[in-house]
C-alpha cells in the first residue's frame, strides 16, 4: 500500500501523468467518476490523536484535497461540519461514512459559498451542533480555464472571487467571533499565486489575494491566540482539474513540469493541514506551506 509513513522515493511514490488522465466532466466534477481515482488517504491515513476533541469546519470536504483533510482530521480526533455543493452528494456520502467509521461526528451542510448567509449558517451550525468551533479549513475553490481575457466574463471573474476570496473572508469573520485561544484557521492558496498560468487569470489572482489576506489577518488575531496559515498546493489530481480547471489536452502531462516530475495526490496535502491545525505548529502563523512537488517559491 502507498502511505505517508514508509521511506520511499517521492519521484515514484505515485504515478506520473499519463494519457489515461485525459477526461472531462461538467463542473464541479465528481471524484466517484474519475479514473484513475485520486488517493485521499482513505486506506492509508493513520491518526495519532493530534486533533483530539477539536471542532472543525472543512469546506470543499467532498472531494480532492478537502476530502483528504476531512478524513485526516476525523482520524486525528476532530468532529466536523462539512461544506460542499448539493450536486456533490455522491462524493460527500463516502466521506461522511469514513468520518463516522473513525468514530467522529460528520454534520453535512451542503450549500453555495458564494452566499454570505450560507457562510454564516455554516459557522452557526458548527457552534450549535458541535458545541464550539476551534478549527476552520477553507479548502473549497473555483478554477475555470479561459485562454483569453476577451472571453473571460464578468460573471466568471465575480464567481471565482466570491468562491475563493469572499467566502474565506465571510467564514473567517463569522468564525473568529467564536474562537478561543489555540484555535486555528487554514486557507488554501496555490503555486498559481507565484507562477500564474496565462489561462488562469482570475483564479491565480484570487490565490495571491488569499496569501496576502492570511498574512494580514494572522497579525490581527495573534493577540487572541488564534493562528492563521495557508497551504499552497502544486498540481494535484482532483475533480477541479478535470471539470474545466485545465484544458483536457494538458492533463496527460499534468504535474510533469515539477522537479518531482509527477502530479501530487490529495493524501500528500492532508499532513500539511494537520500540522498547521494542531498545537505542533504553535509558533507558526501567517505562513504559507508550499506542497508543490519542489517548485521554488518566493
Ligand atoms: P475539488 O474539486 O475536489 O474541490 C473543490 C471543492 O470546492 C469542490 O468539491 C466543491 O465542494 C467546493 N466548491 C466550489 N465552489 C463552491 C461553492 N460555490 N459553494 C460550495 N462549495 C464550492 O478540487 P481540489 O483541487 O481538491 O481543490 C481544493 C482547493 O485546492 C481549492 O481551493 C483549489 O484552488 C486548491 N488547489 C488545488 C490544486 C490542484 O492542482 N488540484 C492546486 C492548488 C490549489
Ligand atoms: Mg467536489
Amino acid at each position: 500500500m502507498i502511505d505517508q509513513y514508509t521511506l520511499q522515493n517521492p519521484v515514484t511514490q505515485y504515478p506520473k501523468a499519463s494519457p489515461r488522465m485525459k477526461q472531462q466532466q461538467p463542473s464541479p466534477g465528481l471524484e466517484t467518476e474519475m479514473a484513475p481515482k485520486p488517493d485521499a488517504g482513505e486506506e492509508s491515513y493513520r491518526g495519532t490523536g493530534r486533533l483530539a476533541g477539536r471542532k472543525a469546519i472543512v469546506t470543499g470536504a467532498d472531494s480532492g484535497i478537502g476530502r483528504a483533510v476531512a478524513i485526516a482530521y476525523a482520524r486525528e480526533g476532530a468532529d466536523l461540519v462539512l461544506s460542499y455543493m448539493p450536486e456533490e452528494e455522491a462524493d460527500a456520502k463516502e466521506v461522511i461514512e469514513l468520518i463516522q467509521a473513525a468514530g467522529r461526528k460528520a454534520i453535512a451542510v451542503p450549500g453555495d459559498l458564494k452566499d454570505e448567509a450560507y457562510c454564516e449558517q455554516l459557522v452557526e451550525t458548527a457552534v450549535k451542533e458541535l458545541g464550539e468551533l476551534d478549527l476552520l479549513a477553507n479548502i473549497a475553490g473555483k478554477q475555470v480555464f479561459v485562454e483569453k481575457i476577451e472571453d473571460l466574463t464578468t460573471e466568471q471573474f465575480d464567481a471565482t472571487f466570491r468562491t475563493n476570496v469572499y467566502s474565506m473572508f465571510w467564514l473567517c469573520k463569522a468564525a473568529i467571533k467564536h474562537m478561543k485561544p489555540g484555535s486555528t484557521i487554514i486557507n488554501t492558496s496555490s503555486i498559481q499565486a507565484y507562477k500564474p498560468s496565462p489561462g488562469l487569470l482570475d483564479y491565480a489572482t484570487t490565490k495571491s489575494a488569499i496569501n496576502t489576506f492570511s498574512k494580514a489577518l494572522a497579525q490581527q488575531v495573534a493577540d487572541k491566540g488564534i493562528r492563521v496559515n495557508v497551504v499552497a498546493p502544486g498540481p494535484v489530481w482532483t475533480p477541479l482539474q478535470v471539470a474545466g480547471g485545465q484544458p483536457p489536452e494538458a492533463l496527460p502531462k499534468f504535474g510533469e513540469q515539477t522537479p518531482l516530475g509527477r502530479p501530487g495526490q490529495p493524501a500528500e496535502m492532508a499532513p500539511a493541514y494537520v500540522f498547521l491545525a494542531s498545537a505542533e505548529s504553535s509558533y507558526v502563523s501567517g505562513e504559507t506551506l508550499n506542497a508543490n512537488g519542489g517548485t521554488p517559491t518566493p
